[in-house]
């Protein structure tokens, strides 16, 4: 089970293989969010058999200056943005092709907004044409993926996704749950 670290911030940093954290937590570089699982580690630590059956977050104690990366927007991370669905019909599929909005000989060009996932349909029925001349509308807004959001590497963990969403829920006391509702 890979180790989710996070800044003491609390932004996501990275997610990290078992042997790594053993390093972290012998510099006491890290702490963990949830001192429940400390012993049970120290303990498999000690023993020498670290596996790890649950997400588990850690925390740096200092925190690091994380640079801003501009990602590309390659087919990849256009995809995981998308989260693999057709931002035409909604379709979720692993044969995605990726559509140029405005296309490209119409002068559209290789961004972060002028690219979403489309499904095969959806891109031969839009074929060369602008979105309003076929009639068709986008789900949503197409955004850079930054580095910033939340986590973006997390996608790939759905486990350690779904167990920082809740540490941070009750990090905040609920307080998100109350506003979202
Ligand atoms: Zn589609």
């Amino acid at each position: 089970m890979p180790v989710l670290v996070l800044n003491s911030s609390l932004q996501p940093l990275s997610v990290i293989p078992e042997r790594r954290l053993i390093v972290l937590l012998s510099k006491q570089k890290v702490t963990f969010v949830d001192e429940s699982v400390r012993s049970l580690i120290e303990e498999s630590i000690e023993a020498r058999r670290l596996e790890l059956e649950r997400p588990v977050i850690v925390q740096l104690l200092a925190n690091v200056r994380v640079p801003r990366v501009a990602l590309q927007p390659s087919r990849a991370n256009i995809l995981l943005r998308d989260d693999e669905t057709c931002q035409y019909c909604g379709k979720r599929s692993r044969d995605l092709t990726l559509d140029h909005i405005i296309p490209r000989s119409r002068g559209g060009t290789s961004t972060w907004e002028n690219l979403v996932a489309s499904c095969k349909h959806c891109n031969g029925k839009k074929g060369n044409r602008l979105l309003k001349e076929v009639n068709m509308r986008l789900l949503r807004q197409p955004r850079p993926l930054s580095q910033e959001y939340a986590g973006f590497f997390l996608l790939r963990y759905p486990k350690l996704h779904e167990a920082y969403q809740e540490f941070i829920l009750s990090a905040h006391g609920g307080s998100l749950r109350e506003m979202s509702a």
